[in-house]
C-alpha cells in the first residue's frame, strides 16, 4: 500500500487510481477500513474540508493519506451549491433531488447558466501538507442528458463540448475533470518529494 484515499465514493476512487496509475491495493479507499466513521465536513471551503478529511484519517491510521472535496458553483446562484453540493437539497438528498433544486433556483434567470466544477486535493503524512485545486468550466442545462458519471453531470456541458458530462465517455471526462486537474497537480508535487 502506498497511500490511502479518504473517500467511500467509488467513482472518485476509480478516477484517482487511474490518474496515479495505482492498483486498488496500492491506493485503498475507506471501504477497506469500515471502522472509520463518516467524517463531518465542517470547513468553510473545499480545501478546508479536504484537509479535515485527510487529517482525520491520518490521526486514526497514521499512514499517508490523500483526500478531496469537490462540488459545483453556479454563477447565477452566487456560487451555490458550492461546498454543499452533495447535500444541497438536504442531508439525505439524492443526486436527482439536488439537480432539481438547482434547476428550480435557476428558473428566474435566462441562460446561459455558467458554472464550474471545483476540486481541492490534499496529501498529508503527519508532517507534509500539500494542497492543490482544479477546475472544469461549463454551463448548466435545464434538461438531463446522458447516463455516465454522477451528481450534476447530466446537466453540465463542459466548455468546448456540446454534450453533457454524463454523455461523454468516462475516459474523456477523466481527462478534463476538475478532479483530474487537481490530482494531476498533486501527483506532480508528490513526485518531487517522494518516490511514488
Ligand atoms: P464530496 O464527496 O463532498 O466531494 O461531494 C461532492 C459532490 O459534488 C457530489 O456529491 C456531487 O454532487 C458533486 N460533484 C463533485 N464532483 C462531481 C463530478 O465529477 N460530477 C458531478 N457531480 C460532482
Amino acid at each position: 500500500m502506498k497511500i490511502i484515499f479518504a473517500t467511500t465514493n467509488l467513482h472518485k476512487l476509480k478516477e484517482v487510481r487511474q490518474i496515479f496509475g495505482f492498483t486498488p491495493k496500492e491506493l485503498p479507499g475507506l471501504q477497506d477500513f469500515p471502522l472509520i466513521d463518516e467524517i463531518p465536513e465542517t470547513g468553510k471551503s473545499f480545501v478546508e474540508n479536504a484537509i479535515i478529511k485527510a487529517k482525520a484519517v491520518y490521526s486514526i491510521l497514521k499512514l499517508p493519506v490523500i483526500a478531496d472535496d469537490s462540488g459545483i458553483e453556479v454563477d447565477h446562484l452566487q456560487g451555490e451549491p458550492g461546498i454543499y453540493s452533495a447535500r444541497y437539497a438536504g442531508v439525505n438528498a439524492t443526486d436527482n433531488d439536488n439537480n432539481k433544486k438547482v434547476i428550480e433556483n435557476l428558473k428566474p434567470f435566462n441562460p446561459p447558466y455558467n458554472a464550474r466544477y471545483v476540486c481541492a486535493a490534499v496529501y498529508f503524512n503527519g508532517t507534509d501538507l500539500i494542497t492543490t485545486e482544479g477546475y472544469c468550466n461549463g454551463e448548466i442545462i435545464k434538461e438531463q442528458r446522458g447516463n455516465n458519471g454522477f451528481g450534476y453531470d447530466p446537466h453540465f456541458i463542459p466548455v468546448g463540448y456540446n454534450i453533457t458530462m454524463a454523455e461523454l465517455p468516462v475516459e474523456v471526462k477523466n481527462k478534463i475533470s476538475h478532479r483530474f486537474s487537481a490530482f494531476s497537480k498533486l501527483k506532480e508535487l508528490l513526485n518531487e518529494k517522494i518516490d511514488l
